[in-house]
């Protein structure tokens, strides 16, 4: 099988052993390294076509891998599959000004993409923090949400046309770039949040909106998460163009702030509220409203774009990364209105169990995703399990998703059954066997083994 694809892909088409390099062994989220049989890097469609022929008929397995940013061990290998990286699948193919619509390869990194539309006059609305390496197919194979989706929506909102070689060659192109087509069933969001389970995603059609002006950012103080939700509604009414509403409650605020040189409320609120949005008197207006009613607290205006850079800074709380090495993050939705009660006995539940653990909470409040950081000193991987189990466990009760954005993958798999029901797991598998019925596109991703009665617990 290695002759037959070294002889379609040439050789650097097709590296083994020691050639692999080591980002293609395990993916950002770490959670399993392995070396893959073979490392392919299709140059075209029809390279992509042809090497999935030759492992079909093989029955040889394929792990699909984009920038290898995935934070949920999807795009990780094993040693009895092949690796397929898009990596020199990539570049902007048009740009339709008219359609506002960028036809794009799978394997362009999503800052290269982003930076084209800005050449052009637009703006590609899918943003977040791994921009620099994650690529336009991993984002869509993720369904990625990020930094704007308030405004923007998810990465599946901005998708117009998709190309995708299913597991046996056949290319499926629908590059088109109309946005009402009601012709049957919608196959690019069958795509989108596949995670390399139903093919490989070629190229898209990515839609473009007009590049935004410039923008307002206010790190605010507030007193309870009655004032969260009552700033949210205030905003969302007053604002139009909101493109930011981040929430952090006072343990993380207060422990991300304290591993920074410099300090932006010296006695941290409950909760602090990044509130971004064009820049326009009616900022300003909401801002004075929100302090006479008792809404918030205090309130910090960015002056410069160093000033906003500081509040994000807090919010994206990187430095935790060497205070907290262990720390585990996991990334939650459910009604927005129950967040806080979640937390609440999020809180209570890993504290009873673990009394030394540091446990915080931030979140895209408005997409009624939270992010749960948790640390158990010296807890490792049992403890991490046990964490998963507190969690997620309050998760089903809420009827929330044990995955609002980064996916399921290896990491969550087995924790499927708490925000899917059978029949809907059922679905899921039937779809993969019609389009992968030999089953080799990333093999135990995604989809659960079985699922035990009773709801899934691993
Ligand atoms: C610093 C940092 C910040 C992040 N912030 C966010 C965030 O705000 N929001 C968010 O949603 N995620 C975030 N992530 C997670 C990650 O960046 C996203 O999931 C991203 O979309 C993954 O893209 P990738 O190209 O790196 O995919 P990979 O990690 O390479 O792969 C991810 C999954 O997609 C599959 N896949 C990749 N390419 C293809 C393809 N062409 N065809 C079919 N399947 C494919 C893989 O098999 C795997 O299952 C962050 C990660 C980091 C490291």
């Amino acid at each position: 099988m290695l002759e037959e694809l070294r002889a379609a892909l040439g050789p650097a088409g097709c590296l083994t052993g020691s050639d692999i390099p080591e980002a293609a062994r395990s993916d950002a989220s770490r959670s399993g390294r392995a070396l893959p049989l073979a490392l392919l890097r299709p140059a075209s469609v029809s390279d992509v076509s042809a090497a999935l022929a030759i492992c079909h008929r093989h029955g040889v397995t394929v792990v699909p891998q984009g920038g290898m940013t995935g934070l949920a061990g999807g795009a990780n290998p094993d040693p009895a599959s092949v690796a397929l990286s898009l990596a020199r699948l990539s570049g902007v193919e048009a740009i339709d000004g008219e359609s506002m619509a960028m036809v794009v390869r799978a394997g362009t990194v999503l800052e290269q993409a982003q930076k084209a539309a800005e050449d052009a006059g637009f703006l590609l609305p899918i943003d977040l923090g791994a921009r620099g390496s994650c690529q336009i197919g991993g984002n869509i194979a993720t369904n990625a949400g990020g930094l704007r989706v308030i405004r923007d929506g998810m990465t599946r909102d901005n998708l117009l046309g998709i190309e995708v070689v299913l597991a046996d060659g056949t290319v499926l192109t629908q590059l088109t770039k109309v946005v009402k087509n009601n012709t049957g069933y919608d196959l690019r969001h069958l795509f989108a949040g596949s995670e390399g389970t139903l093919g490989v995603i070629t190229r898209a059609v990515i839609r473009l909106r007009p590049l935004p002006g410039p923008r307002r950012t206010a790190l605010a103080a507030l007193p309870d998460f009655a004032a969260v939700l009552r700033l949210l509604q205030m905003a969302r009414a007053q604002l139009p163009g909101l493109s930011a509403f981040e929430a952090m409650w006072r343990d993380y605020f207060a422990f991300s702030q304290s591993l920074l040189p410099y300090t932006l409320f010296s006695d941290p609120p409950p909760f602090a509220v990044i509130l971004e949005a064009p820049d326009d008197p009616a900022f300003d207006t909401l801002l004075e409203q929100a302090f006479d009613e008792g809404v918030i607290l205090d309130a910090l205006i960015a002056q410069s774009l160093t000033d906003a850079r500081r509040f994000w800074t807090v919010r994206e709380g990187l430095a935790m990364d060497t205070a907290l090495p262990d720390h585990i993050n996991l990334d939650i939705s459910l009604a927005t209105h129950r967040l806080d009660e979640f937390a609440c006995r999020c809180r209570s539940d890993l504290l009873a169990r673990f009394p030394g653990a540091y446990v915080s909470f931030y979140g895209h409040i408005a997409d009624s995703n939270l992010h749960v950081t948790v640390s158990v000193p010296g807890g490792g991987e049992a403890a991490a399990h046990e964490v998963d189990a507190i969690v997620y466990g309050i998760v089903r009760d809420f009827d929330g998703s044990i995955s609002a954005e980064h996916g399921v993958g290896v990491l969550k798999r087995d924790w499927l059954g708490h925000s899917r029901s059978p029949a809907e797991l059922a679905a899921m598998r039937a779809i993969k066997a019609a389009l992968d019925p030999a089953g080799i596109m990333n093999p135990g991703k995604l989809l659960p083994a079985a699922v035990p009665p009773g709801g899934g617990a691993p």
